[in-house]
């Protein structure tokens, strides 16, 4: 079995190996989920040829590397076995149980939300956010799925993935920044940006090759002469690393200083990675003794953090051979922080792999969130404590999310579309299946109401309605069109 599947490209190692903190009931656990998906969608097979399998193996191995437990690496290789493969409910609640099955569903539902043009992406983005507040797990593992399916958007069709490769990068990339996680928002904007401005990918392809210090063994010399400096002046525990600056970034910092490449100082980065923050000064005496410092380009995030809580020294410094390069320097947590942000609350260790119950610290993030949020006050109003507890989102098939107070009916929810799809209601459908109008909405029920234009309120609606608005509307009807009020009556009889 082994060998096939190394045949095959996926071993369950390699998810294991990813996330070296999983104990045996762990590991039984990711090998069950692993036999399950296999099995769930052993005849299917993606737009590249390859089984579907491949898809759900490869967005659990993205969670792995984000640091996730093992509950939600399973809930990443079951992710699609309930809509794809068609699994029924019952059977993996007792398969697998309640949390994973919510996770499971909550990205189902999750699919269904789409992006429909700027100001309605920002509405929605906010609501969406904090609907997910409390399960941070289901966004973690969809951005996971994301990232999968945008690495393989050569296979895709030509149509279809233009408009995939916008969407990440809108929506899924930007939800990834805004977790903090900047590698994968990175990882997102490099796969998506040829197919969604394949003209200025092009150009930025072209501005690249002719800047010759953009090169693997060009940072391989630097970086190896910046680590003998650190070791000969006694440093311990460090690490030194370097990057090149994601495409999609680079054309975005190009786009602001009118495609001038030259003015981009950090296309080229050396990191160093220390103990502690002492540490971090040190390298910058050491580093700015080895090279020249370009005067005004030091900055300190650790003294005066960025707001979204990133935190290093940066400095950019002359090479000698002409090339310009930026040093950042930072302690293992704030790497951490920076590379997976969110997720690295998530860590194994820190939840014991049940629940995830760092709300309080998730919320904390949510409010660095609100300077990229179009109106930033009314998002932190509306990110109080008691929003959440009594708040409910409910989603239109369409994706687009409603929220209503908890305890609301379909009829509180038809009322906040259109007044006439209130109006017009006879029936809904709650998740796919009919139900009666005074069923109770819960967070996250995807709502369709079903329309007759014979249909109209009754006075037993005023039962079914929490809202004052829902309410007002049946009122109104029923004013307007019920038999004569007691006085009218006395009018008549006295006329
Ligand atoms: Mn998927």
């Amino acid at each position: 079995m082994e060998n096939t599947d190394k045949k095959e490209n996926y071993n369950i190692q390699e998810i294991f190996d990813l996330v070296p903190t999983l104990d045996d009931e762990d590991k039984k656990l990711i090998q069950k989920a692993y036999d399950f998906a296999k099995k769930a969608h052993a005849d299917q097979k993606r737009e590249s040829g390859e089984p579907y399998f491949v898809h759900v193996f490869e967005t659990a191995k993205n969670i792995a590397s984000f640091g996730m437990n093992a509950i939600t690496i399973a809930a990443g290789l079951l992710h699609d076995t309930l809509e794809d493969a068609q699994i029924p409910e019952e059977t993996l609640k007792k398969e697998f149980g309640e949390e994973i099955y919510f996770l499971i569903n909550g990205v189902t539902k999750l699919g269904k939300l789409k992006y429909r043009g700027e100001v309605r992406h920002v509405e929605s983005l906010r609501k969406f956010l904090v609907a997910m507040a409390e399960n941070v797990g289901v966004l973690i593992i969809k951005l996971a799925d994301r990232l999968h399916n945008v690495s393989t958007l050569q296979y895709v069709r030509e149509d279809k993935r233009k408009r995939i490769a916008l969407e990440t990068i809108e929506i899924y990339a930007s939800l990834a920044n805004r977790l903090g996680m900047g590698k994968l928002k990175g990882s997102l904007e490099d796969y998506s940006f040829p197919f969604a401005y394949p003209k200025e990918y092009q150009m930025v392809e072209e501005l690249i090759k002719e800047k010759k210090n953009i090169n693997q063994k060009y940072l391989e010399k630097v970086s190896e002469t910046l680590n003998k400096e650190l070791k000969s002046q006694g440093l311990k525990n460090f690490k030194t690393d370097y990057r090149i600056k994601h495409k999609y970034s680079l054309y975005k910092k190009l786009l602001k200083n009118k495609m001038d490449i030259e003015k981009v100082y950090d296309i080229v980065a050396l990191r160093v990675v220390v103990q502690n923050v002492e540490d971090c000064y040190r390298v910058l005496g050491i580093v700015h003794s080895l090279w020249k410092p370009l005067p005004g380009r030091i900055k300190d995030y650790i003294a005066l953090p960025k707001l979204n809580g990133y935190q290093s020294i940066h400095t950019t410094i002359f090479t000698g051979d002409g090339g310009i390069a930026e040093i950042q320097i930072r302690t293992k947590e704030m790497h951490q922080e920076c590379e997976y942000g969110i997720a690295s609350h998530f860590l194994y260790k820190e939840n014991s792999g049940k629940k995830m119950e760092k709300k309080i610290e998730w919320i904390g993030q949510m409010k660095d969130l609100q300077k990229n949020i179009a109106d930033p006050v009314k998002f932190l109003e509306h990110l109080r404590m008691d929003f959440f507890r009594d708040r409910i989102f409910i989603f239109t098939p369409e994706g687009d999310v409603i929220d209503l107070p908890e305890g609301s009916f379909p009829l509180d929810f038809a009322y906040a579309v259109h007044s006439e799809i209130g109006d017009k209601a006879s029936g809904v459908k709650i998740n796919g299946k009919y139900k009666s109008l005074e069923t109770k909405l819960e967070n996250g029920d995807i709502i369709e109401i079903v329309i007759n234009k014979n249909s109209h309120p009754t006075r037993k609606w005023l039962d079914c309605t929490r809202t004052s608005l829902a309410k007002r509307h049946v009122r109104n009807y029923l004013k307007a069109t019920e038999s004569p009020t007691l006085k009218q009556r006395i009018k008549k009889i006295l006329s």
